[in-house]
């Protein structure tokens, strides 16, 4: 009886997966976005390679074009995305203004349809059914087939976003969306054309190409950095860490370490990493423009890698011994000391966790007037766990040079 009844749910569940898949592969096509996504690629291909072999442009029309390329592709990165999306930090109205007129010239739908989407992506990463832009239906679809068809898993009642369904500018650029991108796109780079003295120049490169460029490049952060690159600090998710696609997505190709800790206003967390919207919120933090930057505590960064370490180490030590490789140690040996630095690795984060509860419990007997003061006491002991942290990462990488060393088969 029971059985039966599992049974019948079983099915039930099958059933429901069943109609939501076939909702999802009937979904509407979406014309006006379908027609723009498919046409313009196709129209920058033929027509700036045309356009460049029978004009001259002027160096002014150049400039304008890089100066757009990074004002709009940055508006996407700190404005939409790491501003509006994640609220990683808080801009003055000035550049919060500038930052959403330079993301309505990059025509990736309004602000609410933005970070709707986004905030969806990072709850349901990787579900077929409600991750928007779900690389488990492959690279085309993550990179644009999502936008192509009205896909049930892109929710319009924008119940995330209740922050920012409040801001009454947001409301406006929702409301006449179409409109603003017209009065950009067209009506604006059209003037400036004029302005350069080269109105079809400036409408191919800052318009036509520029667009495109933008588009692909900010697509690229929801397709291949979901494909392509490491995983030091989580394996839980398809997000990658790509040095080389941070060149094109200003940025935002630390991915990984993105969807891992999605507060932070750093992707790119290290001083080494090429992450130039890191640097424009930081520097706009120097002269008072943003504010509030949220970032990740050093300790939990280090937290995340080096578990990302041992995990690591301990599935590359199980497909050596599964295919008998020996080494000038044997793999029992390694396994052995991994299995030693793991335990005193997990007495380390035991006692980060005592020391976080400490610092709960500290505050809320403090003033609030005195609350740095015990950021401040306690700062040593922090630094300290962090040091130990750093010390089992290095014994793990000692222990595992034993099986870099030439692996043969026996
Ligand atoms: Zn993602
Ligand atoms: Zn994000």
């Amino acid at each position: 009886m029971h059985k039966k009844s599992a049974n019948s749910q079983s099915v039930g569940v099958d059933t429901d997966m069943d109609s939501a898949e076939r909702e999802f592969q009937n979904a509407a096509i979406n014309w006006i976005p379908a027609a723009v996504l498919l046409t313009t690629p196709l129209a920058a291909i033929v027509i700036t390679p045309w356009y460049l072999m029978t004009h001259h442009v002027s160096m002014s029309v150049w400039v304008m074009f890089i100066a757009f390329m990074i004002w709009t592709g940055m508006s996407i990165t700190a404005g939409y995305h790491r501003l509006l999306s994640h609220r990683a930090y808080q801009a003055h109205p000035l550049v919060r203004n500038f930052l959403l007129l330079g993301a309505t010239f990059a025509v990736q739908g309004s602000a609410f349809d933005w970070a709707s989407s986004h905030r969806d992506h990072h709850r349901y990463i990787d579900d077929p059914l409600k991750d928007p832009y779900s690389v488990k239906r492959g690279f085309f679809f993550s990179h644009i087939g999502w936008m192509l068809r009205n896909y049930p898993s892109r929710t319009q009642d924008f119940k995330n976003i209740p922050d920012l369904k409040r801001d009454k500018l947001l409301q406006i650029q929702h409301k006449y969306y179409g409109l603003w991108v017209l009065v950009t796109n067209v009506g604006l780079v059209a003037a400036l054309g004029w302005l350069l003295g080269d109105v079809w120049g400036t409408l191919v490169l800052v318009g036509l190409l520029r667009f495109v460029l933008t588009h692909h490049f900010t697509f690229f952060i929801n397709s291949l950095c979901h494909m392509f690159g490491a995983q030091p600090y989580t394996d839980t998710n398809s997000g990658r860490d790509n040095g080389f696609l941070a060149v094109f997505t200003w940025g935002e190709g630390y991915h990984n370490y993105h969807h891992f800790f999605q507060y932070d206003y750093r992707n790119g967390v290290k001083w080494w990493q090429y992450d130039p919207t890191k640097w424009l919120i930081a520097t706009l933090a120097v002269v008072g423009l943003t504010s509030n930057l949220r970032k990740v505590d050093d300790a939990s960064i280090r937290h995340a890698e080096v578990s990302m370490q041992f995990k690591q180490a301990q599935q590359k030590i199980d497909l050596l011994a599964r295919h008998k490789f020996h080494f000038s140690q044997t793999v029992e040996n390694v396994q052995a000391r991994v299995q030693a630095e793991y335990a005193a690795f997990t007495q380390t984060v035991e006692e980060w966790q005592a020391l976080k509860m400490k610092t709960v419990e500290l505050k809320k007997d403090a003033l609030v007037d005195c609350l740095h003061e015990v950021d401040k006491k306690l700062k040593a002991e922090y630094t300290k766990i962090e040091r130990k942290i750093i010390a089992h990462e290095h014994n793990l990488k000692t222990v595992m040079r034993a099986i870099r060393s030439k692996p043969q088969r026996l």
